[in-house]
């Protein structure tokens, strides 16, 4: 309540540049009274920058500095901020249904998405469920994986089988197949489900494929198949848990398994969709269905939260011929007429473009900017693929330091662990990502005595 008024003047009062940093120290100082930030202490604030706006690729911050986005705000804004064509999609929606429930009730932008999803995803999938948000979809594939199992007496098919180093969001179990040891498992202990780990897929995307690479899965599915709903993984893409891309084979041999053990297998396309790895989902990579997918993120072009699970027509008909006769689940804004409308908008725009030579192009920046990188004594790796770019570092690196440098320097990128990586908005120009890339590049090349 307290925030508007003050923003709006801010935004009024020309950003002229001491005056810009009172503002911005102003705001920050009341965000830290009130406001807990994502993975923050509440007693040691985190380092904060206010925003004011945001346009195309461009952070527009309080204190009146703009800087080159390297993150699509955690993987969504694909095609940048404040696009006149998606602001449209919201405004007009807007005037006529913001929302409305959707028990017993439906709506244009629920029914068109779902058929515009239906046709760009895996033929094999033919239903989908609206949820909130990636964890949620996650939540919503893993009961979906039960219910199919108990609808058919095997009601010892409860737990779950994945790799280390995933990641697939925040709420319990979600959490719960994250990767153990930098997940938050040791934060939540007993209170969070076990379930079954193997080695995270070894062989690297474009490296010669290893048979060994598969032999945990197999020896763990063979064990533990009567036990196990369904195997969760991030096709191709392991995100946060690593921003590790590993072989396609990896998935044509986990599907193979799950086939011969009587386990679903789910991918978690919530981080991979939309373009981001060069292909439109990271499943065509492998060529390999699943048998449920999530999907989120850059779903609503970074406009607002919505999620979706797809499953195939064998699955949702098997649920709904077991003792429940339905799937249990159904929260307050499933389906959000504004989010679905801004979706449609978000996923015409991005086929109606040549969105791979787009994305070729920026990968191939990405290559000729980062590659070098590598002979640095400090930096253990440097991958890209598609629209995402990483320098792995040997050391962790200082979060706060480093981002405030980014700041002063211009560009947004944040940091995790040992990860210093970008994945730009598609609507980044070249001129924008060589500024972002020779930044970064010059941030990292300088870190030798802070990261030793
Ligand atoms: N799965 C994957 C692969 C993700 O990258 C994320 C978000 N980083 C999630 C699930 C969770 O999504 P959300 O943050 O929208 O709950």
């Amino acid at each position: 309540g307290h925030l508007e008024p003050l923003a709006r003047r801010m935004l009024s009062a020309g950003h002229a540049a001491g005056q810009g940093a009172a503002q911005d120290r102003a705001l920050v100082a009341r965000d830290h009274q009130a406001v807990w930030h994502p993975y923050a202490s509440a007693v040691q604030p985190p380092l904060l920058s206010a925003v004011s706006r945001t346009r195309a690729n461009r952070i527009v911050l309080a204190e009146g500095r703009e800087l080159v986005d390297g993150m699509s705000s955690w993987w969504c804004a694909i095609h940048g901020y404040n696009h006149p064509e998606l602001n449209r999609a919201v405004t007009e929606q807007l005037n006529s249904m913001a929302h409305i429930m959707f028990g017993g009730l439906t709506h244009s932008p629920a029914i068109e998405l779902g058929r515009l999803l239906l046709e760009i995803t895996p033929p094999s999938l033919d239903k989908i469920f609206y949820a909130d948000s990636g964890s949620v979809a996650v939540e919503v594939a893993l009961k979906m994986a039960v219910q199919y199992w108990t609808a058919q007496g095997k009601t010892e098919k409860t737990n779950f089988i994945t790799t280390r180093s995933g990641y697939h969001g925040d709420t319990w179990n979600a959490m719960s197949v994250c990767d153990p040891v930098t997940g938050m498992h040791q934060v939540f202990g007993s209170s969070l489900a076990r379930r079954y780990f193997v080695s995270a897929p070894q062989t690297d995307f474009d490296h010669e494929w290893n048979p060994a690479d598969i032999a945990e899965l197999a020896q763990s599915l063979a064990e533990h198949h009567q036990q196990i709903a369904a195997m969760i993984i991030e096709p191709i893409v392991q995100g946060a848990g690593g921003m590790r891309f590993y072989h396609p084979e990896y998935l044509r041999q986990a599907k193979l398994l799950c086939e011969q053990y009587d386990v679903l297998l789910i991918f978690d396309e919530i981080a991979t969709g939309f373009g981001r790895t060069g292909k439109l989902f990271a499943w065509e990579h492998a060529q390999v269905e699943p048998d449920i997918m999530c999907i989120g993120k850059g779903l609503t072009g970074g406009y607002m939260t919505l999620s979706a699970t797809l499953t195939t027509k064998h699955v949702a008909e098997t649920i709904s011929q077991g003792e429940a006769g339905v799937f249990m689940h159904g929260p307050t804004f499933m389906a959000n007429p504004l989010a679905c409308a801004v979706a449609v908008k978000s996923t015409q725009l991005l086929l109606e473009q040549d969105w791979q030579a787009n994305i070729q192009r920026i990968q191939q920046q990405l290559e000729q900017h980062l590659t070098p990188l590598a002979n640095l004594a400090w930096v253990q790796d440097v991958r890209v693929l598609g629209a995402i770019g990483v320098v792995e570092l040997k050391h962790a690196v200082d979060m706060q330091s480093l981002q405030q440098e980014f700041v002063q320097r211009g560009i947004w990128v944040r940091p995790f662990g040992k990860l210093v990586y970008v994945m730009p908005p598609y609507v980044i120009t070249v001129a924008e990502l060589n500024t972002l890339l020779q930044q970064l590049a010059e941030v990292v090349t300088g870190m030798q005595g802070a990261s030793a």
